[in-house]
């Protein structure tokens, strides 16, 4: 009778197990990068020191001040600002609580660095909140605005999920080798009915 007990005891644990674990697992996103892979360049700068002892929250995509930046995911708009750090920004919710935050967007006129330009020259044209955006969509232009003043034009991209930024590195390192890979997408020779890989 003990044994049978036990024996249910442990069927009932092995059954229970994965119910558990379904439904505590994690979201993923998959990301389409957000930047020319020709012109950006990034290294995983998560968490290095900044002033005032905070830490980097993101990556940061370098390139060429008015480089297009593309949506990283099909989502809506849910905020366009500007602030003296981050200076003009933009981030996009996306499905199961993800969110990406695109930072420094460009503010300066064309060939100066006066922080005055119109937001024409920040935002993809019509962008606005509520706007819903496809991945690789165009959503607005690399610049150095907020704190980034001074120092080389880049994204300051975040990634959250439900709340809480995380490293988006890895995310971005696929998202980088899927865009390099399509870039290089050229259908192998067929010869002789085979492919010559
Ligand atoms: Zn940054």
């Amino acid at each position: 009778m003990l044994r049978r007990w036990i024996t249910a005891l442990v069927i009932a644990v092995v059954l229970a197990v994965p119910l558990t674990a379904s439904a505590h697992e994690v979201s993923d996103i998959t990301l389409t990068f957000p930047q020319d892979v020709a012109v950006t360049s990034f290294v995983d700068d998560w968490l290095d020191r900044r002033s005032g002892g905070r830490r980097h929250e993101g990556n940061d995509l370098m390139a060429p001040k008015m480089t297009e930046v593309y949506a990283a995911a099909d989502g809506v708009v849910i905020k366009v600002s500007e602030s003296a750090r981050a200076g003009r920004y933009l981030i996009l919710e996306h499905a199961d609580g993800w969110e990406t935050y695109y930072i420094h967007l460009n503010d300066d006129s064309p060939g100066s660095d006066d922080g005055e330009a119109p937001w024409a020259l920040t935002l993809a044209p019509g962008l606005r909140v509520g706007s819903e955006v496809t991945a690789g969509q165009l959503i607005g232009y690399v610049g150095d605005s907020g704190n980034a003043e001074g120092g080389s034009p880049h994204t300051h991209f975040e990634l959250h999920y439900q709340g809480l930024p995380l490293n988006p590195h890895d995310h971005l390192v696929s998202a980088w080798e899927r865009a390099v890979a399509a870039l290089l997408d050229v259908p192998p020779p067929v010869v002789n009915g085979f492919y010559m890989v």
